[in-house]
């Protein structure tokens, strides 16, 4: 069985050692150096672990390595772009299964490499163990904030208009949650075009209720009105046979698209009088409001109050895997 050095060393052989832009050394030494930027931008970090059998399933075979090395680079990826930042460098940690570890390795690496070099990241490092436990993958990935600074989830006032930047919901069932596309380029356009008037952003990984109460937490305490009737729906939801659907038809689609997991799409807040300037191809969906707390408002203009909350690992409620 080869060992780990065998490994690292086939991995260091598949990344191209030289002109990788602001990782002046990478892959082979206790550390790789990264250069500073010459616009004295800050650096954005950000790290994120996946676990068979939790967020992908590799051991029952229904995922492949090269998948899951996809994914767990486009979730990673993904919060660079909620920041509207540009992605430079992956560290990539792994756990591999002593059985057949090296494919694992091979297919993991050249999905990594691919998924990276869309977006002009370099492999910069990372470690690998063997061992008899499931395939865990954490990936640390370095990035550069925007001109004009970071866009936070703590920034939304009242009277912002809330956005999506696509339709939610149904990602399990239809499997698209293992091929997230991370929206860089949209986040990189939205801050172009809004500059300080784009206000706060998050990716939506835990749902847009979930979310979204991210951010009106951070922004201190603000609420928000939904109007279900611009909330996009996804048509898997539609196209997939889920349970929920053959319950109840259109009220529960909406159920998934406010609090399904891993649409990947971002969640924006705009102020109304930057409206003109947004690009193309996105959905307005909402508006925060002074008075705490999330609302679905129909086309009668009636409101509630929705207190669920999108999908939680901890309690687990809305477990749809
Ligand atoms: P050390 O024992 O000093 O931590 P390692 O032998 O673990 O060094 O790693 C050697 C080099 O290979 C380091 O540059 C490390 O960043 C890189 N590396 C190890 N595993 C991976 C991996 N899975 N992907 C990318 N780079 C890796
Ligand atoms: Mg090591």
């Amino acid at each position: 069985m080869p060992g780990e050095f065998e490994i690292i060393d086939w991995i260091r052989a598949q990344v191209a050692q030289a002109g990788q832009g602001l990782v002046s050394l990478g892959i082979g030494d206790d550390c790789s150096l990264i250069n500073q930027p010459d616009d004295n931008r800050k650096w954005l970090v950000t790290t994120d672990m996946l676990l068979d059998g939790r967020h992908f399933q590799m051991q029952s075979g229904q995922h492949s390595p090269a998948q899951v090395g996809r994914k767990a680079m486009a979730v990673n990826l993904s919060d660079i772009a909620a920041m509207a930042g540009t992605p430079v460098a992956a560290f990539v940690s792994v756990a591999l299964p002593k059985a057949d570890s090296q494919s694992i390795a091979r297919q993991l690496t050249e999905a990594l490499k691919a998924e990276a070099a869309k977006y002009q990241v370099v492999l910069a490092g990372g470690d690998t163990n063997v061992w008899d436990g499931p395939l865990v993958i954490n990936i640390t990935l370095i990035g550069l904030e925007p001109q004009g600074g970071a866009v936070l989830r703590s920034g939304a006032r009242q009277g912002d208009l809330v956005f999506v930047s696509g339709p939610l919901g149904g990602s399990y069932p239809s499997g698209r949650h293992m091929r997230p596309i991370p929206r860089l380029r949209l986040a990189e356009d939205l801050k172009i075009c809004l500059g300080p008037d784009l206000h706060a952003m998050i990716d939506l990984s835990d749902g847009l209720a979930g979310d979204l109460r991210h951010i009106l937490n951070e922004s201190g305490a603000l609420g928000a009105d939904l109007f279900t009737h611009q909330i996009p729906i996804h048509t898997d939801l539609y196209d997939y046979q889920t349970e929920v659907q053959n319950q109840a038809g259109p009220e529960a689609a909406m159920e998934h698209a406010l609090c399904d997991g891993e649409d990947f799409e971002l969640c924006f807040c705009v102020d109304p009088a930057a409206l003109s300037k947004l690009p193309q191809g996105v959905f307005e969906v909402g508006r925060i409001t002074k008075e705490p707390g999330l609302r679905l408002v129909g086309p009668d203009g009636l409101a509630r109050n929705y207190h669920r909350g999108g999908f939680d690992h901890f309690r687990k409620e809305l477990n749809t895997r």
